[in-house]
C-alpha cells in the first residue's frame, strides 16, 4: 500500500496537502518507518519506539546492523543484493527489542530519492512466528510419540464429517498431506473391526454431545495388512466460532500389549479350569468311596449289637477304629474342595457354644485319657448363647483339639472357649511336641506337615488346619498360632458370632420313638436298606423297604405308612420323581411325611427336595442320632432344614 501510495504521489508534483497528508501519516500509523542513509539510520516514526522501544536519540545516527540478529546477516545481505538490482527487495527477519528479546519482522525496503537512501516498513510478524513455531513443536512431538510409543494424534471436526490425522495410522494406504491425512467419518468407520464400531459411535457421540472424556481399545483393520488393536483416548474441545464440541484424540498400537494380556487370561482361565476339575474329581471320587464306605461303617456298627467273642469285639472295635478315621479323610477331602469352589454353605443358628464345646470334649476325652493325657474345656460364664453354624464350630474344635491331643505325648490340653465384641475366641493350649520356627511357616497350607515323620507317627492328611483356616475365613473369622518346639503350642480361632436369645432345648423321647409306627425305607443299595431299616427298628419302627421309587410309589399308595424315608438318585424313578407321585395320591396316602436320605445335602439341593414336597432331609452316613432328630423336628413341624449328622460321624 505504502508503495503504490508513493508510486501515485511520484506521477505528478507533490501538493501542499500531499506533503502534509504524508507527514501526518508518517508520525500517526501503525508501521514501522525507517530511512537509511547507507546503513545509517537518519529518521525514524513513532511506530518504531512504540514496536522496538528504541527513542529517537538511542536510533537515529546508528547503523541498522546494529538491531539486527547477527544470524540474520545471510537475509540482510539479500536485501541488500535485491535493492541494487531491482530498487525493491522483501526479506524476515529478527530485531532487538530495547527490552533484551527479539522479535520477528517482515521487511520491505524501496530505495529512496538518492542512490544511497532506503525506505524501509516494518511488520512485526512475531505472533505467526512463535505459531508457527509452536505447531513445528507439536508436529515434532506428535512424531516423536508415533515412532516412540506408537502413539497418533487426531482431531475430529463434526460439521465436515472429516476426521483430521495427524499421521498415517498404521497399516493406512493413503497418506493426505506431509505428516497428516484426512479421512472422512465413513472411511474411519470401515477401517475399525465391525464388533467394536457401535462401541465406538457411542463413545464419540458421547463426547460430542458433552465433551466428556473417553477411552475404548478396539481392532483396526485394513485389507491385506495384520489386525491391530489400537487404544483411542479422546475429549472434546468446544470451538469458538459455533460452540460446537469438536474431538482431539490420540491413539496408541497397543497389539503386543493386548495380545499378552489376553494370552496371560486364557492361561489363567485355563489354569482355574483345571484347579476346578481336580478339586471336583477329588470331591467325586471321595463321594464315590465314601457311599461304600458308609456301608461299611453301617454293618461294623450294627455288629456291634451282635454277640461276639472277646477276640471278635476286639477286632471290631480296630475296624471301627480305622473306618471313622478312613470316613474323616474322606469328609475333610470333600469339605476342601467344597470350600476351594466355594460351594460350602453356611447355616448358623442360635447355640449353647459352652455346651457345644463341653460335648466335643467329652467324646475326645476317651481318646486323650487312653495315652494318659488330661483334657479340659473352660468356657467364660457369660457365654450363653451365639449365632454361629454348629456343624462348622463342631468341626473347627475337633480339628484343633484333635491335633492338640494327637502332637501331646505327656501332661494335657485344655480349650478356652470366650465371647468379646460379637466374636467368639477359641483357645486350645497343649503340652505337645510343639511344632519348630522352620515348619511354622505353611502350616495353613493344604497337605502340610511339619515334620515328613510325623504322618507315619502320628498319621494325618495335612487338610485339617487348612480346611479350619477356611472355615473360619469364611466365618467371618481368623486363625493363629504360638508355638516352640518341643514346649508345647496354643492354637486359637477368632469367629463372628453375635449373642442372640436362647432357644428352649426339646428333649426327644429316644427309647421305643417309633414303636408301633410303619416305616417304608426307599434305598436302591443293599447295605443302606440293611442298615436303615436294622436302625429304624431298634427304634421300635415296622419297616418295609422299596429298591427304586416306582416301587415306592406302588407300596405307598397301597398301605397307608407313617413315615417314608426316600433315597435321591435310584435306577428307574429317582426320589423326587416318587415324591412328587405320592403327593398326587388321594389323602390320608398322599400326606405321608417323606424324609430325603442322601448324600448331595447342599443347600440348593435340599431346597429341591423341599419343593418336590419332602419334609425333611437326613445326609448319609446315617446314624441313629440323626434319625432320631430328623423324627423329632418333624414332630415339632420344624421341618425345613437339613439334619446333618458330621458332628455324629467326627465321632
Ligand atoms: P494333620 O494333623 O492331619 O497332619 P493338620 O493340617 O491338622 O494335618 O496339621 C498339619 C500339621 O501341623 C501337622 O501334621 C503337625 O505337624 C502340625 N500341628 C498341628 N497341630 C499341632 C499341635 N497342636 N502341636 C504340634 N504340631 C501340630
Amino acid at each position: 500500500m505504502a508503495e503504490k501510495t508513493s508510486d501515485t504521489i511520484g506521477s505528478r508534483a507533490p501538493s501542499e496537502l500531499d506533503i502534509e497528508a504524508a507527514r501526518w501519516f508518517f508520525q500517526n500509523t501503525d508501521d514501522v518507518f525507517l530511512v537509511l542513509e547507507g546503513s545509517l539510520i537518519t529518521r525514524i516514526n513513532p511506530a518504531w519506539t512504540a514496536l522496538a522501544g528504541w527513542s529517537e536519540p538511542e536510533s537515529v545516527g546508528r547503523a541498522i546492523e546494529d538491531f539486527l540478529h547477527p544470524d540474520d546477516g545471510q537475509s540482510v545481505q539479500q536485501v541488500v543484493e535485491d535493492l541494487a538490482k531491482d530498487g525493491q527487495a522483501v526479506a524476515e527477519h529478527r530485531l532487538a527489542h530495547r527490552g533484551g528479546s527479539w522479535l520477528w519482522v517482515k521487511a520491505r525496503a524501496k530505495r529512496g530519492a538518492t542512490i544511497q537512501s532506503t525506505i524501509v516498513v516494518l511488520k512485526d510478524v512475531t505472533a505467526e512466528h512463535e505459531e508457527a513455531e509452536a505447531s513445528e513443536t507439536a508436529h515434532r512431538t506428535s512424531e516423536l510419540l508415533r515412532n516412540a510409543a506408537g502413539i497418533f494424534t487426531w482431531k475430529f471436526n463434526p460439521d465436515t464429517g472429516i476426521y483430521l490425522v495427524d499421521a498415517d495410522l498404521p497399516a493406512q494406504t493413503t497418506p493426505g498431506g506431509p505428516g497428516s491425512r484426512v479421512l472422512s467419518a465413513d472411511q474411519m468407520g470401515a477401517e475399525i473391526h465391525k464388533d467394536d464400531r457401535a462401541d465406538m459411535w457411542t463413545a464419540f457421540a458421547t463426547t460430542l454431545a458433552t465433551g466428556e472424556p473417553q477411552t475404548i481399545e478396539y481392532r483396526h483393520q485394513v485389507e491385506g495388512k495384520p489386525m491391530a488393536r489400537l487404544r483411542a483416548a479422546w475429549r472434546g474441545l468446544r470451538r469458538l466460532d459455533s460452540g460446537k464440541w469438536e474431538i482431539l484424540g490420540i491413539t496408541q498400537d497397543v497389539t503386543e500389549a493386548a495380545e499378552a494380556r489376553d494370552a496371560a487370561r486364557e492361561g489363567e482361565r485355563a489354569a482355574q479350569a483345571a484347579a476346578e476339575a481336580k478339586s471336583q474329581f477329588l470331591a467325586n471320587m471321595s463321594h464315590e468311596i465314601r457311599t461304600p464306605m458308609n456301608g461299611v461303617l453301617g454293618v461294623l456298627h450294627l455288629l456291634k449289637g451282635e454277640k461276639l467273642s472277646d477276640d471278635g469285639r476286639r477286632l471290631l472295635e480296630e475296624a471301627v477304629g480305622c473306618g471313622q478315621m478312613l470316613a474323616e479323610l474322606l469328609n475333610d477331602v470333600i469339605d476342601f474342595s467344597k470350600v476351594e469352589a466355594g460351594h460350602l454353605e453356611l447355616h448358623p443358628e442360635p447355640v449353647e457354644a459352652g455346651v457345644l464345646l463341653g460335648s466335643v470334649a467329652d467324646l475326645l476325652r476317651p481318646q486323650a485319657e487312653s495315652r494318659g493325657l488330661w483334657l479340659r474345656a473352660v468356657a467364660a460364664p457369660d457365654l450363653g448363647w451365639v449365632d454361629v453354624d454348629p456343624v462348622r464350630l463342631r468341626q473347627i474344635l475337633f480339628n484343633l483339639i484333635g491335633n492338640a491331643v494327637k502332637f501331646t505325648l505327656e501332661g494335657g490340653v485344655e480349650v478356652r472357649l470366650s465371647h468379646k465384641n460379637a466374636r467368639l475366641r477359641i483357645e486350645v493350649q497343649d503340652t505337645g511336641v510343639g511344632i519348630s520356627e522352620a515348619a511354622q511357616a505353611g502350616l495353613f497350607q493344604r497337605f502340610h506337615q511339619a515334620d515328613g515323620s510325623t504322618t507315619r507317627r502320628f498319621g494325618g492328611s495335612g487338610l485339617g488346619l487348612a480346611i479350619t483356616r477356611r472355615l473360619a475365613e469364611l466365618m467371618g473369622g481368623e486363625v493363629g498360632f504360638s508355638s516352640q518346639a518341643g514346649s508345647g503350642s496354643t492354637f486359637w480361632v477368632e469367629l463372628a458370632a453375635p449373642r442372640v436369645a436362647g432357644r428352649a432345648v426339646s428333649e426327644a423321647p429316644t427309647e421305643g420313638l417309633l414303636d408301633g409306627l410303619s416305616v417304608l425305607v426307599v434305598d436302591d443299595n443293599a447295605t443302606n436298606r440293611l442298615i436303615a431299616t436294622r436302625m429304624l427298628e431298634n427304634l421300635g419302627a415296622q419297616v418295609q423297604t422299596a429298591e427304586d421309587g416306582a416301587e415306592a410309589l406302588a407300596a405307598a399308595a397301597q398301605v397307608g405308612f407313617d413315615l417314608i424315608f426316600m433315597d435321591i438318585q435310584m435306577p428307574v424313578m429317582d426320589g423326587i420323581e416318587a415324591t412328587r407321585l405320592i403327593r398326587a395320591l388321594p389323602a390320608p396316602l398322599g400326606d405321608t411325611p417323606i424324609v430325603a436320605m442322601t448324600a448331595n445335602a447342599l443347600a440348593h439341593q435340599v431346597k429341591a427336595y423341599l419343593a418336590a414336597g419332602m419334609n425333611a432331609s437326613v445326609a448319609k452316613p446315617l446314624s441313629p442320632t440323626m434319625l432320631i432328630s430328623a423324627i423329632a423336628k418333624l414332630a415339632n413341624g420344624t421341618t425345613d432344614e437339613m439334619i446333618d449328622g458330621a458332628g455324629a460321624n467326627a465321632a
